[in-house]
């Protein structure tokens, strides 16, 4: 079978075509379909944005397609940045000016609550059938300031209690380990799985 990646990340292209090496899956990504331009993510939840990517783009090739959207809820700002994690200070806005303003907001509150977690929602899609999920989530502490290198996004102010590191501290491999997208990225593999013996 054919599964067409909905992500132009290269990173986060080279972790899933990884993570399917061993299944009879031909892994093609939206560079394969440059007439597919950017969709965009309208939806209200984690969930609607990755079943809007995943069933538009699969509506557009007729192929099973996989898409994600993750991000970080921050409980004191009452679960932002959420599904706008990506740009929390404003359209274009860089990791370095989201995660400034995420420590100046909850500078701003005061408080003690730094409790967050990061979210990742899987939608695997095919035309004329129902849209599967497969979740997975990652609970940490945002800390006063930012801490290591590795990483991308949020990962220098997420503190991870088991290993008493940020995200950004760790190794990518330990990172990839224990995170929400690997999590999710397990359940996934094993629904493709099953869709890949039946296809076959
Ligand atoms: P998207 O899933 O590519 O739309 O990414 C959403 C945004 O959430 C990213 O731009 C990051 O700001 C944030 N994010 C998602 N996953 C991670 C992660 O593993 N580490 C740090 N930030 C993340």
């Amino acid at each position: 079978m054919k599964l067409v990646i909905a992500s132009g990340n290269p990173g986060k292209l080279r972790e899933i075509k990884e993570m399917l090496a061993d299944l009879t899956i031909n892994v093609l990504s939206l560079k394969d379909y440059p007439q597919i331009g950017e969709i965009p993510e309208t939806g209200s939840s984690f969930r609607e944005n990755a079943a809007l990517k995943a069933e538009t783009v699969a509506k557009i090739t007729g192929e099973w397609v996989l898409a994600d959207d993750s991000g970080l809820e921050v409980d004191a700002l009452g679960g932002r940045p959420g599904i706008y994690s990506a740009r929390f200070a404003g359209e274009g806005a860089g990791d370095a000016a989201n995660n400034a303003k995420l420590l100046q907001e909850l500078k701003a509150i005061g408080g003690h609550n730094r409790k967050a977690r990061f979210r990742a929602i899987i939608a695997i899609a095919h035309p004329g059938r129902e849209t599967l999920f497969a979740e997975g989530e990652c609970e940490g502490y945002i800390t006063d300031k930012p801490q290591g290198s590795g990483g991308f996004g949020y990962d220098p102010l997420f503190y991870y209690p088991p290993a008493g590191l940020t995200f950004a501290q760790m190794t990518a491999e330990e990172k990839n380990k224990v995170s929400h997208r690997a999590k999710a990225l397990a359940k996934a593999y094993n629904i493709l799985k099953e869709i890949s013996f039946r296809e076959k």
